[in-house]
């Protein structure tokens, strides 16, 4: 099921990760319509897409950077993400007192 909490937070730099599903939060290569009810798929899965985009909306309105990744991608390409964006936000902090 869809997760509302961070994936993985890194409070001090304020950068906030999610490791997206691709099925629930309809990653444009795999996301699959179910075909049996498909409205009620239909209507949830549009809940979740609005859901990401608010809980975004709100991190970034609190300050933080944002980064979100599906579930197929490397996760060493990931990881290398992550890292570089965690350096260059707390090297932002630093610079403002
Ligand atoms: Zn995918």
């Amino acid at each position: 099921m869809p997760r509302r909490t961070i994936d993985i937070a890194f409070p001090g730099a304020k950068v906030a990760v999610f490791l997206d599903g691709c099925f629930w939060h309809g990653c444009p290569q795999h996301a699959t319509s179910p075909k049996a009810n498909a409205d009620w798929w239909r209507q949830k899965l549009d809940r979740n897409v609005a859901r990401d985009r608010e809980t975004n909306e709100h991190l970034v309105e609190a300050g933080w950077t944002v980064l979100r990744f599906w579930e197929h991608q490397n996760p060493a390409t990931v990881a290398a993400d992550v890292a570089a964006a965690v350096a260059v936000a707390r090297a932002a902090r630093l610079r403002r007192p």
